[in-house]
């Protein structure tokens, strides 16, 4: 690195706290990464977006027959509510929610039916038959609430599109006792309001000293879940942006690069999505996206995922040879920031490291398993690659997305592509 007051591994410490997006908290993680591009001598924009979000004021589920049990749930976000007196609902188990599990349960508008996942299918198959709640199972019997991954996330607007159900998270400890015990009617209440808050993009612009009119954009999310601190997912995705964006105020590129913090990412890529909606006019010079969705991790391996067409898959794999860089590759749609540029054809690379001895979206997503080095290295390989594709005569690739990948985003963005 260039630059050796930034410390990507302090950084990613400093941004180690629950930052979730459209909370005081991510607005925290905002102005710190604000701060640090101005302490890099640049300068920075925070730019808002609205985000779905619900007031929450209390729920109750319980057992009532054949025996009495508060249960400990977790209830949805933008699930509507059931306000007091609330319900008392029978209980069914519907297993993978498809049209077979509700074989001789058509009217489910006096159940609260409990599936392993909602999928959208499901939760397709949920409204056609007006289930009046929904439980649904997460994590692994031995976790505790937190461990299995229950916090109040939204339903997805696709989901919504079909209807809006009180839907509540349950784990699966307590799902399987439930059943167990032969549980039967149970209770059930939740006072929310669903609206609206306030989540934020980070952007810096290094303009380019030659061509105008092709951009690049290098981008990693910065929000994290609200149980636990996202070190690895993604601060140090953050931290790389960061680290790049010291590299090439110090080595400017022919062509501009944009380097993006992105908020709410973890509530469906939420901040990628507003950058789009809010640059419209800009998208025709948008010509590249690498994203940066967890690296620096001190065991490995290197991932590089490739969203686009051969030619893509050929520069990643002619750049590591040149270089010696040892990663795995992963062609097709990388479920981050990169997809909805992807989506609208821009050939995106996604610069990663990680192991699966570490856990995200959990409260063990700490910095133990990170190192100053790792960043450093995955900092180093990515500035490299980027000095390569900025300052091209021509670009290594063009825009636009080969069919099968064309499909492949359709199935991501759950698009009903064959619907008669
Ligand atoms: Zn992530």
């Amino acid at each position: 690195m260039s630059n050796q007051t930034f410390s990507p591994l302090k950084f990613v410490e400093n941004l180690s706290f629950i930052r979730y997006g459209g909370t005081a908290d991510e607005q925290r993680a905002a102005e710190l990464i604000l701060s640090e591009i101005e302490a890099a001598g640049g300068k920075g924009e925070i730019k808002e977006f609205q985000i779905p979000a619900s007031t929450y004021n209390g729920h109750v589920t319980k057992v009532i027959a054949p025996y009495e049990l508060e249960l400990n749930t977790v209830a949805f976000g933008m699930c509507g509510n059931l306000p007091a007196p609330g319900k008392d609902l029978k209980l069914f188990y519907a297993e993978r929610g498809t049209a077979r599990d509700f074989l001789g349960h058509d009217d489910l508008s006096d159940t609260v039916v409990m599936v392993n996942a909602l999928t959208l299918d499901a939760y397709k198959e949920l409204c056609k038959r007006h289930a009046a709640a929904i439980f649904v199972i997460m994590g692994k019997y031995y976790h505790n609430n937190d461990e299995a991954g229950l916090y109040n996330r939204n339903l997805r607007p696709k989901q919504l599109e079909n209807g809006v159900i009180p839907t509540f998270g349950i784990n699966a400890h307590d799902a399987t006792e439930l059943l167990r015990n032969g549980a039967e009617v149970l209770h059930i209440e939740l006072e929310q309001t669903d609206g609206e808050a306030t989540s934020r993009n980070v952007e810096a612009v290094i303009e380019g000293t030659e061509k105008d009119d092709e951009d690049i954009v290098i981008i990693g999310h910065y929000d994290s879940l609200p149980i636990g601190p996202g070190a690895w997912d993604n601060a140090t995705g953050s931290a790389a942006v960061m680290g790049l964006y010291h590299y090439f105020l110090n080595n400017p590129a022919k062509r501009t690069l944009r380097f993006v913090w992105a908020g709410s990412e973890e509530q469906g890529l939420l901040g990628s999505k507003a950058y789009i909606e809010q640059h419209e006019d800009l998208m025709k010079n948008i010509k590249f996206c690498f994203n940066f969705d967890m690296c620096g991790t001190i065991l490995g391996p290197n991932n590089i995922f490739i969203t686009g067409g051969k030619e893509l898959e050929d520069f990643a794999e002619l750049f590591c040879r040149e270089t010696g860089y040892s990663a795995q590759f992963r062609v097709g749609v990388h479920s981050s920031d990169s997809a909805p540029f992807a989506d609208r054809g821009v050939p995106g690379i996604g610069l990663s490291r990680g192991t699966t001895s570490s856990e995200i979206h959990t409260c063990r997503d700490t910095i133990f398993p990170l190192g100053e080095e790792a960043l450093k290295k995955n900092i180093c390989f990515a500035s490299q690659m980027i000095s390569r594709v900025a300052n091209s005569a021509i670009l290594p690739v063009e825009c636009g997305m080969p069919d099968n990948m064309k499909k492949e985003l359709d199935k991501y963005f759950q698009r009903d592509t064959d619907k008669k």
